[in-house]
């Protein structure tokens, strides 16, 4: 720290990201990005781009706005882009909480949801889950406060249902619902269709996840055009161009090889009902996880130990220190070729086996 650090933010933590390897090649399950690369497509729109990148991006990003908006019969009205969906939840946090609009979210959930807060001194209550790690809808109902939930929740996996998510909207009328759907596109449904009925719902979806895009850093928000209005107030205080044109060319050609996409997911899929088999026969427990990770823990060993003779072994997972939760870890679902290595690498680990 320098002598030159404003004193309100001495007490901040900041959000501890995972590992990114650099040299050694590790099997990389540990922060749930995909393990295919990118469609061909976005390689040669990104390649066709950087000829243009002496120009600022349109600002405005409206085409961009347009193809997003257009799956979900929305309008560009209603959507907003970010610089990862870290952006976009950065700007919801500024724009719709304070003092009197106070913060809830899960006690166990996306770990940057408490560092925001934190930067911007942004009350906040933790909502405990219950023992199965589902999230308790009935929490949330009629609470009167600026809601954050990530449907499926991280690092657990779980989803509310369309209908649960409905209830919590219909009975916060007064306060911003923030429905983060990192996850939605590998097995359950977005609360984008409630956009119409809700002008208080906000829904955050990203590139990195499923679309194979999480280095060019792209997210978005949709909601009612207000909502979004609001946003872009935040947006372009802070930084209007946050978009690059290389991220929104990537984004608009992964937006267009649909094939690619649905393919990919499906993949992810089956992979994870695959492992989560394979787990269970190893007498792991398992979250039902809807998302590209499992959520996992061995009566035989902890997670912090099962963390660390798996990355001994060349295999990233992630684990979190978290009491509640220490004792699992999550495993990003990879290709199949990497699960298979990874399944007889726990095996053998499991089985007392030396290096
Ligand atoms: C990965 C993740 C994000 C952030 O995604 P980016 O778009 O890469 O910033 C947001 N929310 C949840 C729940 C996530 O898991």
């Amino acid at each position: 720290m320098s002598r030159f650090l404003s004193t309100k933010h001495f007490g901040i933590t900041p959000y501890e990201p995972g590992e990114q390897p650099g040299e050694k090649a590790y099997i990389k399950l540990n922060t749930n990005e995909s393990p295919y690369p990118p469609s061909p497509q976005v390689l040669e729109a990104v390649a066709e781009e950087i000829g243009r990148l002496q120009l600022y991006p349109d600002p405005a990003y409206t085409r961009l706005r347009e193809s997003l908006a257009a799956p979900f019969g929305l309008q560009a009205e209603n959507v907003i882009a970010g610089n990862g969906s870290d952006e976009i939840l950065h700007f919801a946090f500024l724009a719709f909480a304070d003092e009197e609009k106070s913060l809830a979210f899960p006690r166990i959930t996306y770990g940057f949801y408490p560092v925001f807060a934190g930067l911007y001194r942004l009350p906040y209550v933790q909502i405990p889950l219950r023992k199965d790690f589902g999230l308790e809808a009935k929490d949330y109902i009629g609470l009167g406060k600026t809601i954050v939930i990530a449907n499926p929740n991280a690092p657990t996996g779980l989803a509310l249902s369309l209908k649960e998510i409905e209830q919590i909207l219909l009975s916060n009328p007064a306060n911003v619902v923030i429905v983060d759907e990192a996850y939605v596109d590998f097995g359950t449904q977005s609360a984008a269709c409630l956009i119409p009925r809700y002008d208080n719902l906000l829904v955050v979806q990203t590139f990195s996840k499923s679309r194979s895009l999480a280095g060019a850093r792209l997210g978005f928000g949709l909601g009612h055009k207000q909502l979004i209005e609001d946003l872009n107030r935040i947006r372009c205080s802070v930084n209007p161009y946050n978009l690059s044109r290389m991220s929104v060319a990537a984004a608009l050609a992964a937006l267009r090889d649909q094939d690619y996409h649905a393919r990919n997911c499906r993949e992810i899929i089956q992979t994870r009902t695959y492992c989560a088999e394979v787990l269970a026969q190893m007498h792991f427990h398992l979250t039902k996880s809807q998302a590209n990770f499992l959520f996992a823990r061995s009566p035989q060993i902890g997670g912090e130990q099962l963390y660390s003779r798996l990355k001994q072994r060349g295999i990233l997972v992630r684990h979190f220190a978290q009491a509640e939760i220490s004792d699992f870890v999550r495993i990003s679902v990879g290709t199949r070729e990497q699960m298979q290595v990874f399944l007889h690498t726990v095996q053998d680990i499991l089985e007392g086996g030396k290096e």
